[in-house]
């Protein structure tokens, strides 16, 4: 059965990965192994945005993947895809890679005050979003879906951590082909 790497880029809390895990293992039922921490990816930043290529980082966690192993990046740097100003996270459709990023997630970045458990929800929420593209799922179109898109943590925040019902299925569907 294949195993599901979670790969800290930037400075991430360690008990922050260490719970994240624990979520995963228990969602997706695979060994779950956090890496040693990756420095700040300054290869993909862009200097005009001031913000990191999700694509690029996903490129370079997919090169250094090795075979049967799903990756999950986790980084601390704001990401972004040319079309848009901002994104949470990205993956390969039913590929084995993905990528979230919890500048966003954190509440301190809209000058509220920390609040881990909300932290730590949001992080979960979306590391199963990019985790269900990469088993080859599409948005869904009920927002208390985790396949959901989320615009912004608002969305995040009223979305569930789980697939729907119709989520679920095709799945399970596609585990079979
Ligand atoms: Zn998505
Ligand atoms: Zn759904």
């Amino acid at each position: 059965m294949s195993r599901l790497l979670v790969v800290p880029i930037g400075d991430i809390e360690f008990n922050i990965l260490n719970s994240l895990a624990q979520s995963l293992k228990h969602n997706f039922k695979k060994a779950v192994i956090v890496e040693m921490p990756e420095p700040e990816p300054s290869y993909a930043y862009d200097i005009k945005r001031q913000q990191y290529s999700s694509s690029m980082i996903l490129k370079r966690l997919k090169s250094e993947s090795s075979d049967g192993d799903l990756v999950l990046g986790v980084t601390s740097v704001d990401l972004f895809v040319p079309k848009l100003t901002f994104v949470f996270g990205e993956a390969e459709i039913s590929g084995k890679v993905a990528l979230i990023s919890i500048a966003r997630l954190q509440p301190g970045f809209y000058g509220l005050i920390s609040n881990k458990q909300l932290l730590e929800e949001r992080i979960r929420k979306e590391a199963i979003h990019e985790l269900g593209h990469v088993l080859g799922l599409n948005h869904c179109h009920n927002n208390k879906c985790v396949m959901f898109f989320s615009n912004s943590v608002t969305d995040t925040d009223i979305k569930s951590d789980s697939y729907c019902e119709s989520c679920n299925r095709s799945i399970k569907i596609k585990s079979l082909l």
